[in-house]
């Protein structure tokens, strides 16, 4: 009885996470030796025409297995054609007949010693992504001998929730593995690029590869536990060992399937109130996980990094390609693109080379103040004539940052006319309606958001600059960290005073800083009235299951609660009661 074997653990390669408990399902290689012996002259002929109706035979099998998963599976597809493409190589295929024909060996043994040459030039090379490629000639070898030896050749058939055991799986068997529902592959050999594993991630199948001779230590029918996260394999697992890992899988499968439904979800409360959520981004690159997270914009796009590489000063056609890349990435979803915000800790070469030598530089020549100066006017100008360009293209909105208050606002429009009016004469397209945003990112700004609503388009608060402004701690020094507090009430009004002035004015508000990022503060945003939140496309998911676990009304209760509490400890107490009361799936800490 398997029951009584002893625990046995090993280690081996995770390549597709999951955890999976299961019964051993073996499959074996014992029985395809190839069977070697001398033909006569005379039946030189025979043999070869046997080998080629083989290499047809398997053919047709790849075909129908292709057939089959065509709608399903583009990469699967595409791999089981290469192994057809192999069929009909003049190395291996040639090769085998130059075999037969000089040697006067049986088709078997001819394919075999053109498999094994073949073999031998893979393991020579040292890239492990090509070297892994030799199963796939093994396999193809497998499929023409199992053919030639009249040998079963259809599809595995492993009982539901089985855990699948050899020493390596054809890109073919693995397919369609998937869809007997197994529960998780183990093998021998393999790596995290073998074709194995590609396709055991793609369709979420767990996978631990690389166990060298697990083969040898596991009988069909064993009890087997594995998590294809870390690697580990356990034979006969005690009933202590199956809870813990029981435990673990519903916890895992529980947050990874929830928060991946999420995608497709709207951020909606249970009383019906969608939040948008946009993505923070520093490079157009980002754009494709911020998608694949479920962001429906830009929220900010932090410009100033394209002057922060090696390279020239951006001009006017890089900022407008890289605005125009960032639309079609988008697809037609909004992008806010906010002017550069340098200095202080975003330094670069222009403004080193001006060796401003400044006591306080986060209270200094940064941001747009930067670009109202006679250093960063002619940037900011160029920066200007390429984003009014790129918005005639698309959904544009600009931004700037680190407005103190309405002379600046102003100080900004009229050089935005001037840009305007400048392209106009030139005859260069724009679109004369394009949306001017500022960040809500001082106290003064927050404290006159009234005013300010009155003459813009639309407000996003930085809460990263707002807190480091309010509390007096420079964001970056870890010595005053511990009053960094996204909690603390001062913050909690202003972000209160300004939704209230942006739907009195009836302009858009959004929170922009790292806290807009934070699940547990979300209901805190939501409850002082924004719908509106600009995150790192990572924490999309938890904080859009954080929304949807919340009413409004909830929220709003929520923050009638915290307004009149003394310290951001206390706000932070009510607010972990509130969202540990809802059914939220968290990821695990870190
Ligand atoms: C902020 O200050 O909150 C913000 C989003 O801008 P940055 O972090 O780039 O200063
Ligand atoms: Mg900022």
């Amino acid at each position: 009885m398997t029951e009584h074997r002893p625990e046995i653990r090993r280690q081996g390669l995770g390549v597709s996470a999951g955890i999976a408990f299961g019964r051993a399902y073996l499959i074996g290689r014992d029985t395809l030796k190839a069977p070697r012996h001398h033909i006569e002259p005379d039946d030189v002929d025979a043999e070869i025409a046997r080998l080629y109706k083989a290499i047809a035979a398997s053919d047709k099998q790849l075909a129908k297995i292709k057939e089959k998963l065509a709608s399903e599976n583009e990469s699967d597809y595409h791999i089981i054609t290469a192994h057809q493409m192999m069929l009909h190589d003049e190395h291996l295929v040639g090769a085998a007949v130059e075999y037969i024909r000089d040697e006067k060996i049986n088709c078997e043994w001819g394919l075999r010693r053109a498999v094994d040459d073949i073999r031998s030039v893979f393991d020579s090379i040292e890239d492990p992504y090509l070297r892994e490629r030799r199963s796939d000639v093994e396999f193809v070898f497998e499929r023409v001998l199992r053919n030639l030896l009249g040998r079963d050749t259809g599809p595995l058939a492993p009982p539901p929730d089985a855990i699948v055991v050899a020493y390596d799986l054809s890109p073919a068997d693995t397919a369609q593995l998937h869809k007997a529902a197994v529960a998780g592959l183990i093998t021998d050999a393999g790596g995290k690029t073998s074709h194995t594993a590609i396709i055991a991630r793609a369709h979420e199948i767990p996978a631990v590869v690389a166990l060298e001779n697990i083969t040898e230590s596991i009988e069909t029918d064993d009890l087997l536990l594995i998590d294809g996260g870390s690697g580990v394999v356990i034979v006969n697992p005690s009933a202590i060992t199956v809870a813990q890992f029981r435990d673990e899988q519903r916890r895992q499968v529980a947050v990874g399937a929830q928060l991946h439904a999420m995608r497709e979800l709207p951020a909606r409360t249970l009383d019906n109130a969608d939040v948008l959520l946009l993505a923070n981004i520093d490079s157009p690159d980002e754009l494709e996980d911020a998608i694949e997270y479920g962001a429906m914009g830009v929220g900010l796009f932090r410009s100033e990094y394209l002057f922060m590489t090696d390279g020239a000063l951006p001009d006017e056609e890089r900022h407008y390609q890289t605005a125009i890349e960032v639309m079609e990435r988008l697809g037609g979803k909004p992008a806010t693109i906010r002017t550069f915000d340098l200095g202080s800790d975003k330094l670069t070469r222009f403004i080193e080379q001006a060796d401003l030598d400044e006591a306080n530089p986060a209270l200094g020549l940064r941001s747009i103040r930067l670009c109202l100066s006679t250093l960063g006017r002619d940037l900011f100008r160029i920066q200007l004539r390429g984003l009014l360009r790129a918005s005639a293209h698309g959904p544009l909105k600009l931004m700037f940052p680190m407005i103190s208050g309405i002379a600046e606002l102003r100080a900004v429009k009229i050089i935005v006319d001037e840009v305007k009016a400048e392209l106009r004469s030139e005859g260069k397209a724009f679109d004369e309606a394009v949306k001017l945003g500022i960040m809500i990112e001082m106290p003064s700004a927050a404290l006159t958001a009234d005013l300010l609503a009155r003459e813009t388009d639309f407000f996003s608060i930085g809460t990263n600059d707002l807190i480091q402004y309010t509390m007096a701690v420079d964001r970056v020094n870890e010595y005053v960290s511990y009053l960094y507090e996204p909690l603390h009430p001062a913050l909690i009004r202003q972000i209160e005073m300004v939704a209230v002035a942006a739907a009195a004015a009836n302009i858009p508000v959004t929170v922009c800083g790292e806290m807009a990022g934070e699940p547990m503060i979300a209901p805190v945003l939501v409850g002082l009235g924004i719908r509106e939140l600009s995150m790192s496309a990572v924490s999309m998911p938890e904080v859009k299951a954080a929304i949807r676990a919340m009413t409004v009304r909830g929220t709003q209760d929520l923050v009638a609660r915290i307004r009149n509490l003394p310290t951001a400890a206390d706000v932070r107490a009510v607010v972990t009661d509130y969202v540990f009361g809802l059914t939220v799936p968290r990821k695990p800490p870190a």
